[in-house]
Parts: structure tokens; C-alpha cells; sequence
């Protein structure tokens, strides 16, 4: 144990470095990521139990979760979980949590390492598992398990940083000193849309700072959680500390968030999602001891702001970037391109002949830019949206749509007003909203003018206006002539303002501290 702990710690003062993303213009890489797609697809459906306290639980009842490429293709079967289930699987947290509080946090940390160094030769694996089962490109997807690397890697380092001794004033008649303990059992409770980075990042930052997890993931991507899962198995990850409930939010989500044996939750995804747990978390329990603290990241309207001082060409590829980038489904996807009228029939012609240039279709080569949406239901949603932004402004490009899987063509709805649906609801797919503005502060204005407030970016080049957007632009993460998306872990701690969530400011230093309670301890000398 001591060479484990050594090794840890002097891992963890090596200065924290992102992964770097896979070049696949590379022959070897392309090969790889071939070999890696053919092994998964030998993997497909399968079935998976539930774990709870260690125990493999395998029920009668099941779902399958589907290639939104293929829909007929069956990527895994997964036990539908059961209220009681749900119960005893925070129990079970519980129980684990009586021995993991008082394991140290070098060996903590220690567990972390060992997962980034197995997820970081299964890459193209889980690459692939994204592939099949959300429909990710090829970038799309080793962005998603470099960022999961990165969160264990940077936690890791993070939560030895709070071990340490903190800085606290000293005085002559005591010992005193700070230290932060864990909070006790949490929900985690991911998205589909970044299934490897956010089931990873949520759940080791609660399990690195000494709390036991129960861990829920989307009924859309349960088989990439599942992965993430067994890496945790192999490491050696004590029974209890993860414990894996398969199942449908709205049937045991309730359940868990409002067990009282529950001291948090950390969730991401949708707007009335997080505030339904929001409310079911505020009401004290019977038996209650504490108040439960909530990690909330939710929806986002971001927007690409353009200015007339702007180098136009740039800024034209940063809005079909961040507009179309998985299909759109992404919290930080710029949905809204506002442009001062100067320049706003320039930029949006080229807006349209860029997106014209996107391939959508087979994800399993490496050239598609774009792949399906990821069900059935956000196919509904997203044509829905596009019918009533048919009638809010003017299609441009796009709008189609084509089966058997849920590809929807990258669509553009040209001259919205700022306060049309299509230019205040989250939609979640590949539809971008292009709204004029009068001038810069029009296009502020109109920036800030919705209820959310996650990321926003600006292309100009004068210097006043960016000082002044420093101050007024209304969002957690704020990018200067540079997409909207694409928040690198220790570099841009990611998390919004408004309806957007609780800014937990992910991949930060600050992040752990939300799964933590500090304990000032004085001693008289
Ligand atoms: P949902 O809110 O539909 O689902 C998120 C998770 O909550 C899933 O695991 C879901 O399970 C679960 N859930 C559903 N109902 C309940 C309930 N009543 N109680 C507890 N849990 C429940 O979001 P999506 O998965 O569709 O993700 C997309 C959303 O996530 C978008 O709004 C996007 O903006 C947001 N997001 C925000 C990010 C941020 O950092 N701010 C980052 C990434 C995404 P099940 O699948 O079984 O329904």
C-alpha cells in the first residue's frame, strides 16, 4: 500500500494535461478505431444486470437501448429497476459509505488514476460504443472520452490538493485546521448527450471525495455507462462505493432523489427535469437529518454574436460549428447566431453554403460530419420545432428529414425575432435560429434576452465592445472569437447562470468542493 500511495502522490504534483485528441488523418488511428468499431459490434446486445452493493441483479423486466443510426439494431438490454430497487441501492450506498469515508484520499485518488489509464487504452473502444449507441462522429466521440480521461486525471490531482493542509490564520493559544469531509450518499444522474464525460466526471468527482454513489444514467446511453462502470470493477473499486441502477428517471428518479437516506444529488440535463428535482430535494423527508444539496446543470440558448468589426469568414465557421456539432445536442451548441444588420446578408449566405458543405449519414466512417438524432422522440420534438420555425421566420436550408435511422438535415431558419420559440426554447437538435440586430448593443441585448445564460461567444474585433461584453454578456462560459463549444477540463471550468443550473463550474477548482463539507477543528494548546 505505501508504493501505491507514493505513486499517487507524486502522479498527482505532476501539473494536470488535457488529453490530447486523436488525429485520425493518421492511417494507424483510422485502423484502429475500424478494429475497435468491428469488436463492439460483436458486443451488441448483450445483456446487463444492475449492481447493488456489488451484487450482479438481473430482472426479469428489461429495455433495450437502439443504434439511432439503425433503430432494429439492439445495442444492450438493461433490468428496468424497481422503486424498492432504487431504495436498496442507496441503502447499500450507505453502507459502503461507513468504510469509503475513512479510506485516504491518496488512495481515493489512487482509483481514479488507475480508471483514466484503463479508459486510456480502451479509447477507440468507448469511442465506438458512442458511435453505435448516440450516434456520435468520430471527433464527436474521442472528445467525449478525452474529456472523461480528463476529469479523473484533474479530480485526481484536485482532491489531494483539499487533503493537504489549508490556508488558515494561526493564532498562538490553538492548533487549528481545516479539512473537508465528504457529504454521505448521492444520485448522479447524467445526460445522454455526453455520456462517457459527464457519467464519468459526475460520478468521480462524488466518489473521489469520500462519498458512495448510486448512479442512474440516461435510458438512452446505458451501455456506455455500463462501460465506465466495469473499468471501475477492474480497478478494484470497493463493492457499494458506485452502485449501477438501470431504469427509467421518471419511474425511480423520483425515488432516489427523494430517499431520505440521500444527502445530494448531481444531475445534468433538462430544464424541467432539474427543477422538478430541485423541488422533490427541498421538501425534508421523515427522517431526514440534513438539507440535500443539489448539483444542477441544465439547458442552455446559447449564441454566436457577430459584429460588423469582425473577420466574417471566421465567424461564419464558428456558427455552423457550434450550431451543428452532434447534431446539435449539445448544452453549449450555439442555437442562436445573432448579427448586426451591416454584415448580416454576408454572414448568413455564408452560414448557408457552410452548412451545405456538412455530410450527414453513416457515423461509422470517418468522414460524416453529422449522424442521427438520439431517438424517436427528439426526432418528434426537433421536426416539430422546425414546422413552427417555418412559420416564426425563413428556412434556408435544411428542414428534411430521412429514415430508417433519425437523421435530420443541419436546418437554418433565417430573420427570427428575438422573443419567437425557436429563438427562446431549447430545441436540442441541428436547427439554428439566425436573428438580426440593429447594432452591438442590440445583439447584447438580445444575447442576454432568454432564460438561460451557459455559454455565449462574440466575433469582434473591437477592443471596447469586448471589455464591455466581459461585463454584460450573461453566461458561465464566455469565448471571444472562438465557438461556443468545446470547454476544455482545468481550462475552462464549465457550468451556467439563470435556468442553466447551478454553475457548478465542472473541470474547476471549485468543482469538488461542492461534494464536500468543511470541518474547522481547534485545539487548545
Ligand atoms: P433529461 O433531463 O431528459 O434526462 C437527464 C437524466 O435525468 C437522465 O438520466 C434521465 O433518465 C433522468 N431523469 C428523467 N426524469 C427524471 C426524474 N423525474 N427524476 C430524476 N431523474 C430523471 O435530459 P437529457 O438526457 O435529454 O439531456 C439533454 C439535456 O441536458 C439538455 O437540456 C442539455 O442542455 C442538458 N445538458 C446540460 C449540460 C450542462 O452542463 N449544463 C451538459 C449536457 C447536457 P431517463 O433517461 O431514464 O429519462
Amino acid at each position: 500500500m505505501k508504493n501505491v500511495v507514493e505513486s499517487v502522490v507524486s502522479r498527482a504534483r505532476t501539473p494536470f494535461v488535457n488529453q490530447p485528441f486523436t488525429d485520425f488523418s493518421k492511417e494507424e488511428n483510422r485502423q484502429a478505431q475500424m478494429r475497435a468499431l468491428e469488436q463492439v459490434k460483436s458486443e451488441l446486445g448483450r445483456t446487463y444486470p444492475l449492481i447493488i452493493g456489488g451484487k450482479k441483479i438481473t430482472n426479469e423486466a428489461t429495455f433495450a437501448s437502439f443504434n439511432p443510426s439503425n433503430p432494429e439494431q439492439v445495442i444492450g438490454y438493461f433490468s428496468r429497476a424497481t422503486v424498492q430497487q432504487a431504495n436498496e441501492a442507496v441503502q447499500a450506498a450507505a453502507q459502503a459509505f461507513e468504510s469509503w469515508k475513512r479510506v485516504p484520499a491518496e488512495e481515493r485518488a489512487g482509483y481514479l488514476f488507475a480508471a483514466a489509464d484503463l479508459l486510456s487504452t480502451r479509447r477507440f473502444l468507448m469511442n465506438a460504443w458512442m458511435i453505435y449507441e448516440v450516434g456520435k462522429s468520430w471527433p464527436e466521440a474521442d472528445g467525449d472520452t478525452a474529456e472523461a480521461i480528463d476529469f479523473m486525471e484533474y479530480y485526481a490531482r484536485e482532491m489531494m490538493r483539499l487533503a493537504d493542509d489549508q490556508p488558515i490564520v494561526r493564532i498562538a493559544e490553538e492548533d487549528n485546521k481545516l479539512v473537508y469531509i465528504p457529504l454521505g450518499v448521492g444520485a448522479v444522474i447524467p445526460p445522454w448527450n455526453f455520456p462517457c464525460a459527464i457519467t464519468a466526471g459526475m460520478t468521480s468527482a462524488a466518489f473521489v471525495t469520500g462519498n458512495t454513489v448510486v448512479l442512474k444514467p440516461a435510458s438512452t446511453a446505458p451501455a456506455i455507462a455500463a462501460q465506465f462502470v466495469n473499468i471501475l470493477e477492474e480497478v478494484g473499486l470497493p463493492a457499494g462505493v458506485v452502485n449501477f441502477l438501470t431504469g427509467s428517471g421518471s419511474t425511480i428518479g423520483d425515488t432516489l432523489v427523494e430517499n431520505p437516506q440521500l444527502r445530494f444529488i448531481a444531475f445534468t440535463g433538462s430544464r424541467d427535469v432539474g427543477l422538478r428535482i430541485n423541488e422533490l430535494a427541498a421538501k425534508h423527508q421523515p427522517g431526514q437529518r440534513w438539507l440535500k444539496r443539489t448539483i444542477l446543470e441544465m439547458g442552455g440558448k446559447d449564441a454566436v454574436v457577430v459584429d460588423e468589426t469582425a473577420n466574417l469568414e471566421a465567424a461564419a465557421s464558428a456558427i455552423v460549428t457550434s450550431a451543428f456539432g452532434f447534431q446539435g445536442q449539445k448544452c453549449s451548441a450555439g442555437s442562436r447566431a445573432i448579427i448586426v444588420d451591416k454584415v448580416y446578408d454576408q454572414v448568413l449566405q455564408r452560414v448557408i453554403e457552410k452548412t451545405k458543405q456538412l455530410s450527414l449519414g453513416d457515423v461509422t466512417q470517418p468522414s460524416t460530419h453529422m449522424g442521427p438524432v438520439v431517438d424517436e422522440n427528439a426526432m418528434k420534438k426537433i421536426t416539430e420545432y422546425i414546422e413552427i420555425g417555418k412559420g416564426e421566420g425563413k428556412l434556408v436550408t435544411g428542414g428534411g428529414h430521412h429514415g430508417p435511422g433519425y437523421f435530420i438535415e443541419p436546418t437554418v431558419i433565417a430573420d427570427v425575432e428575438p422573443h419567437a420559440r425557436i429563438s427562446q426554447e431549447e430545441i436540442f437538435g441541428p436547427v439554428l435560429t439566425v436573428i438580426k440586430a440593429r447594432d452591438f448593443d442590440d445583439a447584447l441585448h438580445i444575447a442576454n434576452d432568454t432564460e438561460y445564460g451557459l455559454t455565449g461567444s462574440l466575433y469582434s474585433n473591437n477592443p471596447e465592445r469586448i471589455e464591455r461584453a466581459k461585463e454584460e454578456y450573461h453566461v458561465g462560459n464566455l469565448y471571444f472569437n472562438r465557438k461556443s463549444t468545446g470547454a476544455l477540463v482545468g481550462v475552462h471550468p464549465f457550468g451556467g447562470f439563470n435556468m442553466s443550473g447551478t454553475d457548478s463550474k465542472a473541470g474547476g477548482r471549485d468543482y469538488l468542493l461542492l461534494f464536500t463539507q468543511a470541518k474547522a477543528i481547534s485545539t487548545t494548546k
